[in-house]
């Protein structure tokens, strides 16, 4: 398997044909496990076809966006596919964050999760086939990351490479333990669009207070990981590298240092989350209500210190989930069953990463019919209600939830739908 002979051609990534599958000779396939021949394509048709597939997608997401919204505002139906779909990979990981929600694997030496939690690895044809099912659902974007670490599912690459050449946008979350130098020479080569590195700290200390026993010892190595990918992707656009910091009683005050790491180790933009509560063990690591406050001044005065000359940019509203505080999930209606969708390694299909609501299992059905089955139906009209997110039935933990500003735009598109329809 290569990927498209016809790189040279100055719109590839936007032809129809860009990214599948080609045979030595140049044959091109319709798709990753088509015998089938689609011809050969002549460099003019390809030019002509990238333009006018470019602006078809436009109109593609934007007739997709427009009937998801339509489908919440019914609040029952979803009349098309999820925006983006998530696929946890794994539930091996090398790490033994204190903020982690599955923390209590074998650790810090690649161990897994506990086994009675199902299949530590998603199998892979199950992820290829499923992830073949969504370019006609709509989806534009799906993210890997695991209940684990990602790099270590033993076909993350391959299912990475089926993604790109499917069109859809990709992102990778990954702790940074592995990003070598092969690692990152993959990433660059298969163009991810975004890779995400939860690095957590700015400092050697506060991560170590943030991961257990010897785990401390991985920060320098994730520091020179991002700057391998940086330096791999060179003048390229993609992957776009982001930095992760999860907000906890040992790291708040250093979000200056946070922008800042971002600067040194060029990486170009910085995320920060609140650290979700899932236990009373992990209420002793979260800030204080005082300490809310103050991080949330400390985000204003990092964020507007950026501009100018700064490159690094802030992604997914952080002022909006602190600003909302804890409960945020209690005052807003929740449209994550017409959003997105989660798989999980063992084949189960969740409506929100934060719920343990499963609604169908991928060893049983297609990713269609558990999309629209009775079992997703239930979620959303359930979730829809005021606050629906956190009710005990749907099994959710949506402390800080992490969807809110995509729910509130969700809720401002509905209303303003609403206002044009009423008549
Ligand atoms: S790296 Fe991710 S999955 Fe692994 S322990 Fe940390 S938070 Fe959990
Ligand atoms: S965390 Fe809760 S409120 Fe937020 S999207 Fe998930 S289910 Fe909905």
């Amino acid at each position: 398997m290569s990927s498209c002979p016809r790189r040279e051609c100055s719109t590839w990534r936007l032809c129809r044909f860009a990214g599948r599958s080609a045979g030595p000779d140049g044959e091109l396939k319709p798709g990753y496990h088509s015998g089938v021949s689609a011809g050969r394509a002549q460099t003019g048709d390809w030019r002509w076809r990238g333009e006018s597939d470019r602006a078809i997608d436009r109109v593609k997401a934007a007739f997709h966006g427009a009937a998801i919204i339509a489908g919440i505002a019914s609040r029952r139906f979803a009349l098309t596919g999820p925006w983006f779909v998530t696929f946890k990979l794994t539930r091996a990981c090398n790490l033994t964050c204190a903020f982690c929600r599955y923390r209590g694997g074998a650790g810090d030496e690649g161990g897994s999760m506990p086994a009675s939690r199902g299949a530590v690895h998603l199998d892979r044809d199950l992820a290829l086939r499923t992830l073949e099912e969504l370019p006609e659902l709509g989806t534009q974007r799906v993210s890997f990351q695991g209940d684990g670490e990602p790099l270590l599912y033993p076909h993350l690459f391959e299912v990475l490479g089926e993604a790109r050449r499917l069109g859809l946008v990709c992102e990778l979350i990954t702790n940074g333990v592995m990003i070598t130098d092969d690692v990152a020479s993959r990433l660059v080569e298969l163009e991810i669009d975004e890779v995400c590195v939860s690095i957590t700290s700015a400092t050697q200390e506060s991560y170590t207070a943030l991961h257990g026993g010897n785990g401390g010892r991985h920060w320098p190595g994730v520091r020179e990981g991002v700057r391998r990918l940086v330096r791999r992707r060179g003048g390229a656009s993609r992957p776009k590298v982001l930095l992760v910091y999860v907000l906890a009683r040992p790291n708040w005050r250093e979000v200056p240092e946070m922008i800042a790491q971002a600067d040194e180790l060029g990486a170009d933009g910085v995320a920060f989350a609140p650290m979700a509560v899932y236990s009373d063990e992990m209420r002793a690591l979260a800030v204080t209500a005082e300490e809310e406050r103050a991080a949330l001044e400390a985000l204003r005065a990092g964020i507007s210190g950026l501009g100018g000359d700064r490159a690094i940019e802030i992604v997914g509203d952080p002022l909006l989930r602190y600003g909302g505080g804890e409960g945020i999930a209690s005052r807003i209606r929740c449209s994550i069953g017409w959003l997105t969708a989660g798989v999980r390694p063992a084949g189960e299909v969740v409506p929100c990463l934060r719920s343990d609501w499963i609604a169908g299992n991928l060893h049983d059905q297609s990713f269609r019919e558990i999309w629209r089955g009775p079992a997703f139906q239930e979620f959303r009209r359930r979730s829809i209600r005021i606050g629906g997110g956190t009710d005990p039935a749907l099994k959710s933990r949506c402390s800080y939830c992490c969807f809110y500003p995509m729910l509130r735009r969700a809720n401002h598109a509905v209303s303003l739908a609403s206002f044009f329809t009423w008549a």
